[in-house]
């Protein structure tokens, strides 16, 4: 078999990606968050453990070109290990803009397009080459676009993101500000202290940003919940802050606590193996998610739930009120529609 994939110094193996698609529809509009979805690469160094990206089927049914390509025999335990550019998508979306009629715009997404949601869009330079190229285009034809990235390096497209005058969003992923706890499961990432100081940039750049909260961990109380949204808004501003706790289902989750216990993380892997019992899951996560909203309304930040529907289908207090979050389809952000059509 020819392998055409290269290791970087990480031992990442790297090759590029031969797929055809450019814009996917997505079903992220039921969190108020895109239409639209552009991922620039498949695989994702960060490597989080408790990532849903590797058991969807972008990965899942592709494990023989994975194989041919990047040699990559489990995708999912390999998950971190390889990544496969998307080097030409600028051009190709460009073409795919010229020529779309029907834009859809409904049902909470709003028209937007979110760059990345199975991989981190700026998590290398190559990465992020594709990522600016990709802005550019969509600010060009008019398009409202959603950054979601845990690295730093989206400070660099600043100047892009002011151009574009309202139609992109920045965000990042900060489920909880303690570094060392985040990285025991999120092994690849930058600290969420970086992403937070290069959030600030951008937002005192005037650039609109949102932060999601996702998933916060089980040792976080609700003064720790406090003290983190009272720097987001002081240090940030955001236009929204999405929450959701984590989600013991996930196949994943039993490597997520084995990195917890074997980065040191006792705490976190005893409270997170806690949650494998559903009575506890649903009590942690009743108590995360109205801690959130009560301190949000408290600070004056707009907060976007996400209660998981087997949360709200198991949870006997609050039910209405939860049930009620995930079917809202508005969004306190405050993006220009974008036209319907070309
Ligand atoms: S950054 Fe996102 S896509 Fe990448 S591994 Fe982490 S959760 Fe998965």
């Amino acid at each position: 078999m020819n392998i055409d994939a290269e290791s970087d110094q990480r031992g990442v193996s790297q090759t590029t990606d031969p797929t055809k698609a450019v814009l996917s529809n997505s079903a992220l509009h039921h969190k108020n968050l895109c239409n639209y979805v552009i991922n620039v690469a498949t695989g994702c160094t960060h490597g989080c453990k408790f990532c849903y990206v590797p058991s969807t089927p972008n990965i899942k049914t592709r494990g023989d070109m994975l194989k041919e390509r990047a040699d990559v025999e489990d995708s999912q335990r390999e998950w971190g290990s390889y990544l496969l550019y998307r080097d030409d998508l600028p051009e190709r979306l460009a073409r795919k803009l010229d020529r779309k009629q029907k834009w859809e715009n409904e049902d909470g997404g709003r028209g937007v397009v979110m760059i990345s949601s199975g991989t981190d869009c700026y998590q290398d330079r190559r990465a992020a080459q594709i990522t600016r190229g990709c802005v550019i285009e969509l600010v060009n034809h008019g398009r409202p676009v959603r950054i979601l990235t845990r690295s730093p390096a989206v400070v660099r497209d600043l100047d892009v993101f002011k151009a574009a005058d309202g139609l992109v969003t920045v965000g990042s992923l900060i489920p909880c500000l303690d570094d060392e706890q985040v990285r025991s499961i999120e092994p690849g990432a930058p600290a969420p202290s970086t992403r937070l100081n290069a959030l600030e940039e951008i937002s005192n750049a005037g650039v609109p940003v949102y932060v999601s909260m996702s998933p916060t961990y089980p040792t976080q109380d609700r003064e720790d919940l406090r003290e983190q949204l009272r720097i987001f808004k002081e240090r940030l501003d955001p236009d929204v802050v999405f929450h959701e706790p984590i989600n013991p289902r996930g196949g994943n989750f039993e490597m997520t606590v084995q990195a917890a216990r074997d980065a040191g993380q006792e705490e976190l892997a005893n409270e997170l193996e806690k949650l494998r019992d559903r009575d506890n899951w649903i009590e942690y996560s009743k108590r995360q998610l109205t801690a959130v909203e009560e301190i949000g309304e408290e600070l004056d930040i707009p907060i976007h739930l996400w209660p998981d529907k087997q949360f709200v289908k198991y949870v006997k207090e609050g039910k209405e009120h939860f049930k009620r979050q995930i079917e809202k389809n508005d969004s306190p952000e405050d993006y220009p529609l974008g036209p319907t059509s070309a």
